[in-house]
This record gives C-alpha cells, sequence and structure tokens, in this order.
C-alpha cells in the first residue's frame, strides 16, 4: 500500500491530533504518501483532499480539536452519494482509510469498504466511552478530568451556600463519565441512562446527608439520563435545600488530552497502520485489558457498551 488518508469525523475530542500525527508519522516511516481529508465525509465528498507533510502533524500531540476538522453529513447513508465520495479517493491511487470517530462514523467506514474495496480501518475517538470492542475510547480520560475538576470547583461554592448542585455531563446512552466521575469526584448520587434512578433516592440520600450535617451535595447526571430541568423540579419538591443546575455542555470537549489519551491513541494510530501494511480491512482498532485488538467494524454497534452496574453499585454505597 502506498498511498493512505486519513479524516476525523462526528463529534470531535480530545487525542484526535495524537492519533493523527501517528497515523500520519507511522505511515510516512513506511514510505508510504499520506493524505488529509478535511471535514470527515464532507470533505471527502466535496474533494478537500490535501497530501500532508511531517509539518502538518509537527506539535500537535498536545492541541486538543481535530486540525482536519470535523462535520457531520447524514446523506453519507446513502451509496450514491459513498460513491461519489470513494471516487475522490479512487482518482489519487489512495487505497486505505483511517477513520478516527465514533460509531456512525465506523459505520460510514465499513459501507467504503463493502461496497469499494477501500481498506478501512476505525479508530475510536469520543468523549462518550461507548464504543464496544475498546475498554476506553480517545477523549474519554481528558473530558473525565475536566469533570472532576468542575465538580471540585462546584463543591467549595456547594459548601458555602449548603446547595445540592445537579451536574450534567455528556452521555446519552452511556453513563461512563457520570458513573467513574461520581465515584472519583466523591458525588452525592448519580443518576445514567443505563440505570433508572428514581428522584426519591436521590432525596432519600440528600436527607440523610443534610441530617448527619454534611452541608452540600453533588449528584451527576448524565445527558441520557433524562432531562436536567425537569429532575430539578421533581427534586425540589423532595428537599428543602437550595438547588443548582450546571450543565457543562461541550467544555468536556475540548483542551489538551491527558498522557492516558495520548498514549492510546499513538498505540491505536500505529495499530491502525500496521493493520493496513498487512492487508487488513474493515477493522477497528482498541485497547483491551492493556492489550490492542481488533474487532469488525460492525462490532462497535453491534455489541452494547454500557456502564458495569458493580461500579454504580459503589457509587451509590458510597453516596451517603
Ligand atoms: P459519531 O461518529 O461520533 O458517532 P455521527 O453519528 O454523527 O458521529 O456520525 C458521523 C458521520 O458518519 C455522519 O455525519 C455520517 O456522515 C456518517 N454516518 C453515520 N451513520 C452512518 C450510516 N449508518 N451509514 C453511513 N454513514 C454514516
Amino acid at each position: 500500500m502506498k498511498k493512505i488518508a486519513i479524516l476525523t469525523s462526528g463529534g470531535d475530542s480530545q487525542g484526535m491530533n495524537t492519533a493523527v500525527r501517528a497515523v500520519a508519522k507511522t505511515a510516512m516511516s513506511k514510505g508510504m504518501e499520506v493524505f488529509g481529508i478535511k471535514r470527515g465525509y464532507k470533505g471527502m465528498l466535496e474533494d478537500q483532499i490535501f497530501q500532508m507533510s511531517a509539518l502538518d502533524v509537527s506539535g500537535i500531540a498536545d492541541h486538543g480539536g481535530t486540525i482536519l476538522l470535523s462535520a457531520r453529513l447524514s446523506s453519507f447513508k446513502d451509496p450514491e452519494v459513498r460513491a461519489k465520495a470513494a471516487e475522490n479517493l479512487k482518482k489519487r491511487g489512495i487505497e486505505g482509510l483511517v477513520v478516527i470517530g465514533g460509531d456512525g462514523s465506523f459505520h460510514g467506514a465499513h459501507y467504503l469498504y463493502e461496497e469499494h474495496g477501500i481498506k478501512t480501518i476505525g479508530i475510536p475517538g469520543t468523549i462518550d466511552n461507548d464504543i464496544a470492542g475498546t475498554d476506553y475510547t480517545i477523549g474519554y480520560d481528558t473530558a473525565l478530568n475536566i469533570i472532576l475538576d468542575a465538580i471540585s470547583k462546584l463543591k467549595d461554592t456547594a459548601t458555602s451556600h449548603e446547595r445540592t448542585y445537579l451536574i450534567e455531563v455528556m452521555g446519552r446512552n452511556c453513563g461512563d463519565l457520570a458513573l467513574y466521575a461520581a465515584i472519583a469526584g466523591g458525588a452525592s448520587g448519580v443518576m445514567i441512562p443505563e440505570v433508572k434512578a428514581s428522584t426519591d433516592d436521590i432525596a432519600k440520600v440528600i436527607r440523610e446527608r443534610r441530617a448527619e450535617g454534611k452541608l452540600y451535595d453533588i449528584i451527576v447526571v448524565a445527558e441520557g439520563a433524562g432531562n436536567i430541568l425537569d429532575i430539578e423540579k421533581e427534586l425540589a419538591q423532595k428537599i428543602d435545600t437550595d438547588i443548582r443546575v450546571t450543565i457543562l455542555g461541550h467544555v468536556q470537549r475540548g483542551g489538551a488530552p491527558t498522557a492516558n489519551d495520548r498514549i492510546l491513541a499513538t498505540k491505536l494510530g500505529v495499530k491502525a497502520v500496521e493493520l493496513l501494511i498487512d492487508g487488513e480491512a474493515g477493522l477497528m482498532v482498541g485497547m483491551e485489558s492493556g492489550k490492542v485488538t481488533t474487532h469488525k467494524l460492525s462490532y462497535a454497534w453491534e455489541n452494547y457498551s454500557k456502564s458495569s452496574e458493580e461500579d454504580y453499585k459503589i457509587a451509590t454505597m458510597l453516596s451517603l
């Protein structure tokens, strides 16, 4: 394989640049020509493809965001659109494509391989940690640390004013960010999409905490666990403390990637290129029990990545 391309797609995450760098440098070191595709599948369709030099990826390992930019293109579900986009790779003689993104992006990569023989490899990049076939996705660790930093700041002001804070964090289907932020941040409660927790349970814990003389409560709520303003309203009818809502939002996706995310992104990026050199395709790379592993791209959406029930019990047990 002489020419490969890289794109980043879907929601961005910290460490995507680190992965782009690892893929590009590894491929260049093996004598390949490397092309960057801007704006994901949209740029692929619109022919926003350029040859990358070593300089393009120099000094980016610690930068959040993605130098290749990201975009969404819902029409990529249409086979005719994919055919047009694939043509832009073929006309340049590009045989391999590394896609860094979530399971939506992996769907696109899967079809490009099945329908057009483009040798695709997926690298899981999303802060949500919602992809099966890897213990951690690139960006998750950084986002988790941002949430922990926010929790510790909110604890200070919550204590001064003796308030109950509801903090909304990302995670539509997977509650890992909320669950592990609750465990690591010593939260008084957690609500995740995988478990139907009632505000009665949360209210009971808050009442018990206050009876013991505790001055604040931090409840971490995953966005997929329900509308936080409705949760606030329900809770307000059950407890006497002053409640405030903080929605962390996109701040969770920014900033320099942690050491863990950089190492993960680098190892997965190197493996992606090695697989292409070995003639493999239609695969995703992941890190499982400390080892780099591969699965079919479809593994990502055929197997649901959900939060650990055991760890949920730990979080609730320690909430008092
Ligand atoms: P993520 O990759 O983070 O899950 P999205 O679900 O938005 O993010 O997917 C990113 C892009 O991948 C979409 O904008 C679209 O171009 C492409 N994509 C998503 N789902 C499919 C699908 N079923 N078939 C083909 N392409 C898809």
